[in-house]
């Protein structure tokens, strides 16, 4: 890598650059080999001189929020992974509801100072780890809402260094979806528009849906959330244990035990045995229902990646 772009991304950032540095520290799976370079930008402004900087010097950028829901490749990445952090991240509220918000901010605490404005709309999404730039990516939802929902603009900026501004219906959120997946742009900053609500009750009621995930989900070991997207008037887990996969495992990655959705880091488990396993279930779901099952999680590409196996036939929901 050129040392010269290196500088001129050293002086863009206020935080350290680290060089080596094991990506499995960064994702919440626990698994990923080494970012050549790994920059964390401590607001929208940091991160797009970063981008910027790099891509026209030539150096690969991956992005990433609180990889909660990336599969890291153990060869590692070459280039730059750009960390999204929420360190001097803006979180604005200026009236009639809307709020401008850094991407790097993470759900949990603009779902937090929402409510303590008394905006309402945030709730549903407040339990889903990560940064609003992910959420926006996938828009991250639950069954009670989305975050593309909440969205009235997106403002991006592409490889060449323009920002594009994006309103909700440009963004085209579906399930587990938008424009934005795998188009390479960095998502800079959104802003969204939230109606009223009482502060105590918002408050409390995030509370409340933190505590019935913590019971519903499987918490205590290394995960990205759902492997797989929920297939038409199905779900993913119900399917895999149907298919007599709870518990099945690969190196040390396992089907969890409390939601078959769930693949756990059970120790020292890798990227590839997570794939290997992702793929098991998809090819027995498939063996014994007919339904292929369509990926939520991200493999990011890198050294030594392996993608999930292409699906067998055409007769499937994907
Ligand atoms: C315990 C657990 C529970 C979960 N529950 C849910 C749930 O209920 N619902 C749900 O939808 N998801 C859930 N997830 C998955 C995950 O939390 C969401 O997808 C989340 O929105 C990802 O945000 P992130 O910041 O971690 O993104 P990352 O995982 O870091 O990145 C996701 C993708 O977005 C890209 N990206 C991130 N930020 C930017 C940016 N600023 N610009 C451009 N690209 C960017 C990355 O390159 C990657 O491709 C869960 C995960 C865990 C670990």
């Amino acid at each position: 890598m050129p040392s010269s772009v290196i500088d001129r991304i050293r002086s863009a950032v206020s935080g350290n650059i680290l060089e080596s540095e094991p990506l499995s520290g960064h994702t919440t799976y626990r698994v990923g080999g080494k970012a050549e370079y790994l920059v964390p930008a401590a607001d929208s402004t940091e991160a797009e001189k970063v981008y910027v900087e790099a891509l026209s010097g030539g150096i690969p950028v991956t992005i990433l929020g609180w990889g909660s829901n990336v599969i890291a490749p153990d060869g590692g990445i070459e280039g730059i992974v750009l960390k999204m952090s929420s360190e001097s991240a803006r979180m604005e509220f200026p009236g009639s509801g809307r709020v401008l918000v850094d991407a790097g901010v993470s759900l949990i605490d603009l779902a937090r100072a929402a409510a303590g404005k008394g905006l309402k709309g945030l709730e549903p999404i407040a339990g889903i780890p990560g940064t609003l730039g992910g959420a926006i990516i996938m828009n991250a939802g639950t069954d009670d809402g989305d975050t593309g929902s909440l969205i009235s603009r997106v403002t991006v900026v592409t490889p060449e260094g323009v920002r594009r501004d994006f309103t909700r219906d440009e963004a085209a959120f579906g399930y587990r979806s938008s424009v934005f997946q795998g188009a390479g742009w960095l998502v800079l900053e959104a802003e969204l528009a939230m109606s009223s609500g009482d502060p105590e009750k918002l408050t409390a009621e995030i509370l409340r849906i933190q505590e019935e995930r913590k019971a519903k989900f499987p918490l205590d070991d290394p995960n990205a959330g759902s492997v797989f997207k929920r297939p038409p008037g199905d779900y993913a887990g119900r399917l895999i244990e149907a298919a007599g996969c709870k518990g099945l495992r690969r190196g040390g990655a396992t089907v969890s035990p409390r939601h078959a959705n769930f693949i756990i880091n059970a120790g020292e488990a890798t990227a590839a045995d997570i794939l290997e396993l992702a793929g098991e279930l998809r090819r027995r779901v498939h063996k014994f229902s007919g339904i292929w099952l369509e990926m939520e999680q991200i493999p990011l590409p890198g050294q030594g990646s392996i993608l999930p196996p292409p699906r067998p036939d055409r007769s499937s929901s994907e």
